[in-house]
């Protein structure tokens, strides 16, 4: 006897959506099929070892697909827990209770298909995406009668009793035909079937059985051998002493399409209030398009082994954005949709307890194995410093201990915990420089004394360092300095008083040269940090120089950016001597001699000067009144 029946309320709301959706991923209808099968296969699992009395081969727990291309239809069927005629109605018939609530709300207030598609359990209505006409027939191994549940849509569906030899269900879709807009026959196709499995079920813990494809010179007797068409045990959820590091390797590599090994692999299992496994890999080069808008960061989301979304980028700040890997949690609803992860409390807790581990990762590779963590900044050092100098600051505590710079001591990269570590009991700062080049730092008159005076310091050769630095301001309560900027606490208590005395006799000559020089300069000085050079030029406090020309390249450089300017004076050096001696006895060349000093100040500092020719006459001039 055949039963008709009305489909509820809802449902019919959402199968109407399902028929004529427009939605673009409809092959997702397959993930959800073959998830509703691993379900039953699970209960009749557990179902088993409960109760003696069902006798099952639990080894032998499977999902079927086969294709019948003449009659068009795609089959899904698996030996799980099955549906008894009450259930069929019960659960196909009205959608499942667990979601409804949520989707009944979603469905008043919906704009478009998409939404509802993207955001809810569609599952077993997702079938009419793609068929004009869905049957299955089931039989629960609670009864011994199978039943034949039969619907074309919207308008009801029908109950019949039916014969089916083993316990278990059989989804067959009846797949639509092509028309102008959309194309259909791919389903029926075994490729693109197998294509699907691989790409959204491959982690699925049943084998997923196809048959196998028949070839030309088969002959019959092979028509019933199958293939596997999933991997079944996914890599991150097995023990993780059963991996190796090749294993883990191999799978970055095909995964994520990569040649070279990660230099870092990270393998997370968490049970407890938030139970997840993730598997992180630190790529062993940049990526071609990293530091471009292309490159999207984000990990794959998975929900007990069943693909959910490709690049779920709340799992990961900014600053981690090269971390390449996946995230395996049974909370995650397999149609979480991008807006709904955004507010996701459970996702947030789990992407902050990756933080935690990335960094206590890199930590203790930066101790431990040097030479890849080496290999890890050369690649990505650049965004870690961007990281801190990003949205004001707020990641400096989690990133400070990551950053290397180039030291003075030997050329090679230290890290800040390293030189705190190292700095003589009398230094009070941490001592930097920025310019293009290492070569360009060291050379710099500056640098000479405090390096002689055994301070260590850190050259700065990218955009962002000084601005990092800046953001910073201060690593374990020591100061950043830099060595051209303000005034440096170098000499002692005599060598102090004695620059003073020199200072009051040339106070004349120090007044005039600031008034040749005009506004080019805040102050003409004499210096106590240059050692074996006549002249350089320093910067007050706040804007440096190599701020201003990061600045100046900015597409709407405000030409008023500049850094102030200190010309400094060597004490010691002979020119002291002339310049008073010019001052004394010949002022009228004062002026010319004071912009010659401050251009080559300038040139030092790898700033342009203003009057190229101005500066050249001069030069001649000089040359032509000394010989
Ligand atoms: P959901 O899977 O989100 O609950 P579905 O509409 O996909 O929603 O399925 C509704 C219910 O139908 C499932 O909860 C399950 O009880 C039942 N069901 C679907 N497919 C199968 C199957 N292959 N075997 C047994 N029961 C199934």
């Amino acid at each position: 006897m055949t039963e008709t029946l009305q489909f509820q309320a809802e449902s019919k709301r959402l199968l109407e959506l399902m028929i004529h959706s427009i939605y673009t991923h409809k092959e997702i209808f397959l993930r959800e099929l073959i998830s509703n099968a691993s379900d039953a296969l699970d209960k009749i699992y557990f179902l088993s070892l409960e109760d003696d009395s069902v006798k099952i081969d639990r080894t032998n727990l499977s999902i079927e697909i086969s294709i019948d291309k003449e009659n068009r239809t795609l089959t899904i069927s698996d030996n799980g827990i099955g549906m008894t005629k009450e259930e069929l109605i019960d659960n196909l018939g009205t959608i499942a209770k667990s979601g409804s609530l949520a989707f009944k709300q979603a469905l008043a207030k919906a704009s478009d298909e998409i939404d509802i598609i993207g955001q809810f359990g569609v599952g077993f209505y997702s079938a009419f995406m793609v068929s004009q006409h869905v049957t299955v027939i089931s039989k629960s191994v609670k009864d011994e009668k199978a039943y034949r549940f039969e619907s074309v849509g919207s308008e009801g569906f029908t109950i019949e009793e039916d014969h089916r030899d083993e316990i278990g269900t059989s989804i067959i879709c009846k797949i639509k035909e092509n028309n102008e807009d959309e194309q259909y026959d791919e389903f029926l196709e075994a490729y693109r079937i197998k294509g699907l499995v691989k790409q959204y079920s491959d982690y699925i813990r049943y084998p997923i059985l196809m048959a196998k494809d028949r070839d030309e010179n088969d002959n019959e007797e092979n028509n019933h051998e199958t293939e596997t068409l999933n991997s079944m045990t996914p890599l991150w959820r097995k023990s993780k002493s059963d991996i190796t590091q090749e294993d883990y390797h191999k799978f970055y590599k095909d995964k994520f399409h990569d040649w070279e090994d990660p230099v870092k692999v990270i393998h997370m299992q968490a049970e407890g209030n938030l139970s997840y496994q993730a598997l992180l890999f630190i790529p062993g080069k940049t990526p071609f398009n990293f530091y471009s808008n292309e490159y999207e960061k984000g990990l794959q989301l998975y929900s007990k082994g069943v693909f959910i979304m490709e690049k779920a980028k709340e799992l990961l700040g900014d600053h981690f954005r090269f971390v390449r890997g996946l995230v395996d949690s049974p909370d995650f609803s397999l149609n979480i949709s991008r807006e709904i992860l955004q507010h996701d409390r459970q996702l947030k807790a789990i992407a902050s307890r990756l933080e935690k581990k990335i960094k206590s990762e890199l930590l203790s590779m930066l101790k431990l194995d040097r030479e890849n963590y080496e290999k890890f900044w050369k690649n990505f050092g650049m965004q870690i410093k961007y990281g801190i100098y990003q949205d004001f600051g707020a990641h400096r505590e989690l990133l400070e201990d990551l950053i290397l710079f180039t030291s003075s001591r030997d050329k090679k990269l230290v890290s800040l915990e390293e030189y705190v570590a190292r700095m003589p009991e009398d230094q009070k700062e941490i001592y930097f420089v920025a310019g293009d080049t290492i070569e360009k730092c060291e050379a710099l008159p500056q640098s000479e004394l405090v390096r002689e005076k055994g301070y260590e310091i850190l050259y700065l050769v990218d955009d962002i360092d000084e601005f990092a630095i800046q953001i910073m301001h201060m690593y374990k309560e020591k100061p950043f300095k830099s060595i051209n900027q303000g005034d440096l606490d170098l000499l002692n208590e005599e060598e102090k008083s004695e620059i003073q005395k020199k200072a009051e006799e040339s106070k004349d000559l120090f007044t005039s040269m600031k008034e040749a020089l005009g506004d080019a300069v805040e102050d003409v000085r004499l210096s106590s940090r240059l050692k074996s050079h006549p002249v350089c030029l320093v910067s007050a406090e706040g804007l440096s120089f190599e701020m201003e020309k990061v600045l100046s390249q900015m597409p709407d450089a405000d030409e008023k950016l500049k850094a102030k300017r200190i010309l400094e004076i060597n004490p010691e050096h002979p020119l002291l001597q002339t310049l008073r001696k010019v001052h004394s006895t010949n002022p009228q060349k004062l002026s010319d001699i004071a912009w010659l000093l401050y251009d080559q100040a300038c040139l030092i500092e790898g700033l342009p000067i203003e009057d190229p020719m101005g500066f050249s006459k001069k030069l001649a001039q000089l040359m032509i009144d000394a010989f």
